[in-house]
């Protein structure tokens, strides 16, 4: 005890002391880092030039395009240099800040007793002063609240209000209560505090960290969600998590249907007190199985979000940095390109190591935001406490700023250009994923933009109620083991074949209904060209995923695992072609799809496949190899060297094309980054296609190409993958890319364009054939833009 009151004491005077010394050398050298940035002309003028003529009419949550935000700890009161972050401000062009308000702590002196004050305010009005500054300075702020959960004494005083297990016993999460999403804490507490902040410091919106409550993992059994749920579904609540019982189905929906509504609810409290431009918008993932996991709708949310405040800080190995352009392309494909997703994106290390008062490698951090700003999302700086000893990390966010600012117009009000869509429901993600979506829903559309990004094919993610609606530019659709699709949705992918679409669906693709049901066949089954072929199926649907793995049985771990794909030449690529026992033969024509394996019969595989029925117009390019033992070596031979089960169907439909692969390629590739299997994938793609991509890159280095036009104006995007990370975090040295050579279709207006890139800001020559432009960039550091126009 002795020990923790001497540190304690330390940390009020001396440390103090130090810091403040230590701040004082830290801002004047910053300043004279500003100096020197600020000396390049181009700099002085896009940060001078401010939101001119008519963007000045719009919303101010339709010109905040440069974020930030220091999410303030309890110990911040005594150590706030406010002065300090205005100038922070000033060098990253920051236009709106995110300032932490109320809900767990309060920033403020909040008349309401129970809500807790941070544990150093005494009696200061932080909030207040630094809305104040913000405003003073010209910009926006939106008030940050973390409303999720309360301190034991606001327990006690409203023991109604918070949530409960089946046992009655309140939910937890460290020393405070989880606040029930069904209670008055939402209904009457929450709004009260949310005009309280309206009324003393009139802030220009909100926002909230943990707007949605309790996730799926935990029923709530409280008084008032057993009362809710009963009048609206008639029935108790469900016992226990069933994804196969009705009631539990309910509950979900149910569960959702709340989160929506509360977005409304905040939204008419924040605009009456606050007058119409006083939105609410709380934070969403840009993970679709992180917003199923706390009922999130992110399509209904985006139908009512004015701005998307996504927090979604960091890469994962996984996935990459590519994953930050996907969820700008995703989010805007819902919410419109005209609208602004600000995405909070660490300056601190956020892991894999979490380290929250530890700068976050530059690198890494540079990355992940210039990732997000080729999808469209805009930068938002985020620091973790006012204070910090590593001071590294204060010059990460202002070189992308200042270059985000000075491109500005090329960067927002842009229409993406791809032939390619991938295909996508939250609805698949919880009805067809289950407890199961990082293998059954993420892991194959991962494989799908990690081969689309190798390949440098423009792509979109399209959500499956859009098909037809946004569907009408795309040649091919990709459908990665969307195993959950409704009818109405089997129609409307049936229309854009007919209409001359491709389509490219992986394995389990249509087997289930949109509450995950298994269908007896395949809903896109005569698209397919290709049926469940019920007399020799292994396993049923439903059986299969009980046991965690995929209903088509494609995702079998190792030692079973030991299969293969044999490429069939064409003449014998007719289903009744192989039989079961041929001796496999050397290679004769093979399909287009099998390009570049011209030394190979074999392609590793790793799952397992069942028999089908295939029409007999359709090819079948690819056969399954049963395992066989991998251990000791001796015992490695096939036993069963060919089979007639189909690892790839291909079929043509009029003017489109259809590829059925009941193979997980997809899935594998985001686990084993085999290269075969992205090369297949990205060979299937451009057949299904025909090859009509509208951009080709010739160059080495894995890059990451987002395409976008606006009026008279092309826009490429160019992210280089290419580091000694490129698949674990974090990089630490950018590593340079290059001679490209870039050939993209011109928009039809454009007959003699010039080009120029805007990050070597250079003018490059163009020759134009076809109606295509061809570009050379010499090389590419972390990203280039080029502008032709
Ligand atoms: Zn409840």
């Amino acid at each position: 005890m002795r020990f923790a009151t001497l540190s304690s004491g330390l940390e009020d005077t001396d440390v103090t002391e130090r810091e403040h010394v230590t701040r004082r050398r830290f801002i004047r050298d910053a300043a004279a880092g500003a100096a020197t940035l600020a000396a390049t002309p181009s700099f002085v003028s896009a940060l001078g030039a401010g939101d001119q003529g008519s963007a000045t009419k719009l919303p101010w949550y339709r010109r905040a395009y440069l974020w930030g935000q220091t999410n303030i700890t309890e110990k911040d009161p005594t150590r706030y240099d406010i002065e300090w972050w205005r100038n922070y401000w000033k060098r990253t062009g920051t236009q709106a800040v995110i300032i932490n308000a109320g809900g767990i702590v309060a920033y403020y002196p909040s008349k309401f007793p129970l809500h807790h004050r941070a544990e150093f305010l005494n009696g200061r009005d932080l909030f207040g002063e630094l809305t104040k500054a913000a405003h003073d300075d010209g910009l926006f702020v939106m008030a940050r609240m973390d409303s999720n959960r309360a301190a034991e004494d606001f327990f006690n005083a409203h023991p109604d209000w918070f949530a409960r297990n089946a046992d009655g016993a309140p939910y937890r999460a460290a020393d405070k209560y989880v606040a029930c999403i069904n209670s008055a804490y939402y209904d009457e507490y929450l709004p009260d505090v949310l005009r309280e902040i309206i009324e003393r410091s009139h802030p220009d919106g909100f926002t909230d960290n943990s707007w949605a409550g309790l996730g799926r993992n935990s029923i709530c059994y409280c008084a008032n969600c057993t009362r809710k749920f009963k009048e609206k579904a008639g029935t108790p609540l469900p016992r226990k998590a069933d994804w196969e019982d009705p009631v539990y189905r309910e509950w979900i929906m149910w569960s959702y249907a709340r989160r929506t509504e509360l977005w409304e609810l905040n939204n008419r409290i924040t605009r009456a007190a606050g007058g119409p431009d006083c939105i609410w918008s709380g934070m969403n993932s840009g993970s679709v199985t992180s917003q199923a996991q706390s009922f999130r709708d992110l399509k209904e949310i985006c139908k009512r979000a004015d701005i998307m405040m996504l927090d979604h800080q960091r890469r994962d190995d996984d996935t990459g940095f590519q994953q930050n352009g996907d969820t700008g392309k995703r989010v805007h494909s819902l919410l419109g390109w005209d609208k602004l997703a600000p995405e909070s994106m660490a300056m601190y290390q956020s892991g894999p190591g979490y380290y929250r008062v530890a700068s976050k490698p530059a690198a890494e951090a540079r990355m992940w935001m210039i990732a997000g700003i080729a999808g469209g999302i805009q930068p938002w700086w985020h620091h973790v406490g006012a204070y910090h000893e590593d001071r590294r990390m204060y010059k990460t966010a202002e070189p992308v700023m200042r270059w985000w600012k000075a491109n500005e117009r090329y960067l927002i009000n842009r229409t993406p250009v791809a032939s390619v869509g991938v295909g996508w429901s939250q609805r698949n993600t919880d009805f067809f994923g289950r407890n199961n979506a990082g293998d059954l829903v993420d892991a194959p559309y991962t494989g799908f933009m990690h081969a689309l990004v190798r390949a440098r094919i423009p792509y979109l993610p399209i959500h499956l109620d859009d098909v037809e609606q946004q569907g009408g530019g795309l040649k091919l659709l990709i459908l990665p083991n969307v195993g959950a699709i409704s009818d109405a949705q089997a129609s409307s992918i049936r229309r854009f074949v007919e209409s001359g679409g491709s389509l490219l669906a992986t394995g389990s693709t249509s087997l289930y209904n949109e509450w995950g049901d298994a269908r007896p066949d395949f809903a896109l089954g005569d698209l397919f060209a290709c049926h469940r072929d019920s007399g020799a199926a292994r396993s049923s649907p439903s059986t299969a995923r009980e046991g965690g793995g995929d209903p088509s049985g494609a995702f079998a771990p190792s030692p079973s695992g030991h299969t293969y794909l044999r490429l069939t030449p064409e003449l014998r690529a007719r289903i009744d072609g192989p039989k079961a026992g041929d001796e496999p033969r050397a290679s004769g024509d093979r399909h287009a799809v099998l390009s570049g394996f011209e030394e190979t019969d074999l392609l590793p595989f790793g799952g397992t496949l069942t028999p089908l029925k295939v029409e007999t117009n359709a090819v079948v390019p690819l056969t399954f190899v049963p395992p066989f033992p991998t251990y000791p070596p001796e015992t490695a031979w096939m036993r069963q060297p060919t089979s007639d089960i189909p690892g790839l169907v291909l079929s043509e439909r009029g003017k489109g094309r259809v590829a059925f692969m009941p193979a997980d390629i997809d899935r594998r590739y985001a686990r084993e980054h085999l290269p075969d299997h992205s090369r297949l994938l990205a060979n299937v793609v451009r057949w299904a296609a025909r090859d009509d991509i509208p951009l080709s890159v010739d160059g080495t280095g894995l890059i990451d190409c987002h395409l976008y036009e606006q009026p008279r104006r092309m826009i490429l995007h160019i992210v280089n993958l290419t580091s000694e990370a490129t698949w674990r975090a974090p990089v630490d040295e950018l590593i340079r890319v290059g001679p490209f050579k870039v050939t993209a279709r011109l928009p039809s207006q454009l007959t003699r364009p010039r080009a120029r890139s805007l990050v070597s800001a250079a003018e490059r020559p163009v020759r134009v054939s076809d109606g295509a432009a061809t570009i050379d960039i010499d090389w590419i550091l972390d990203h280039e833009v080029v502008v032709v126009e």
